[in-house]
């Protein structure tokens, strides 16, 4: 095996650990990564101590319409927009790299992500093949992620007008606010103003 072929290698295996950590599921990984699939399944219960998961789960687009993951979705999509525009590592770097800042300014606790790695790229997957568009809010004018073809005449976010159960906490009689609960979800808060605005604007701005 020559020198090349064996950075290569090393190379893609470092890709496949690094997308196994960020929660990638096996068919993503035998997409994107060139190892074997037995490979990519040694590797794969090395890191996480288990045998992947079977089966890609049925994501259907309305999942990213519910609140709280409308929330994180835009989050995330419009810093991945960010990314494939400023970054020229590709659109798999691109999403890594959005993923990683997302979980980053998220800042849930481990096994609390609402946006996890599978949704991340299904819902790329969804704008490239048109079933998704980013729909600007007429009162924040935040970027955020809708039902293509839907109305984006007076369109007005999730976090702008909250629906009543937003933020209400299971087992919990005290509810927290909505607009509090949200901004919490975007970020830590000295970074909510900078990175909510920032993420949820960017595409606007760089658009
Ligand atoms: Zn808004």
């Amino acid at each position: 095996m020559s020198q090349k072929s064996v950075l290569a290698e090393v190379k893609q295996v470092q890709l496949a650990v690094e997308l196994i950590l960020l929660g990638a599921r096996l068919q993503f990984l035998e997409a994107e990564v060139g190892l074997s699939r037995e490979r990519l399944i040694r590797l794969y219960k090395e890191i996480k101590g288990a045998s992947p998961p079977k089966g890609l789960l049925p994501f259907s687009a309305d999942w990213y319409m519910t609140w709280l993951a409308n929330i994180h979705s835009s989050m995330f999509y419009n810093i991945y927009c960010f990314m494939r525009t400023h970054d020229d590592g590709g659109d798999l770097q691109a999403l890594i790299k959005s993923y990683r800042l997302y979980l980053e300014q998220a800042d849930l606790p481990e096994g609390n992500v609402v946006l996890d790695f599978t949704r991340a790229y299904t819902m790329v997957r969804f704008f490239d093949s048109g079933m998704l568009q980013l729909n600007s809010c007429c009162r924040c004018n935040g970027e955020f992620v809708a039902h293509a073809y839907d109305d984006k005449h007076d369109y007005v976010c999730v976090l702008c007008r909250p629906p009543s159960r937003a933020g209400k906490v299971r087992n919990s009689d005290k509810p927290a606010q909505p607009r509090r609960t949200a901004r919490r979800a975007l970020g830590r808060p000295g970074l909510t103003a900078g990175l909510a605005g920032v993420a949820l604007g960017c595409a606007a701005a760089v658009g």
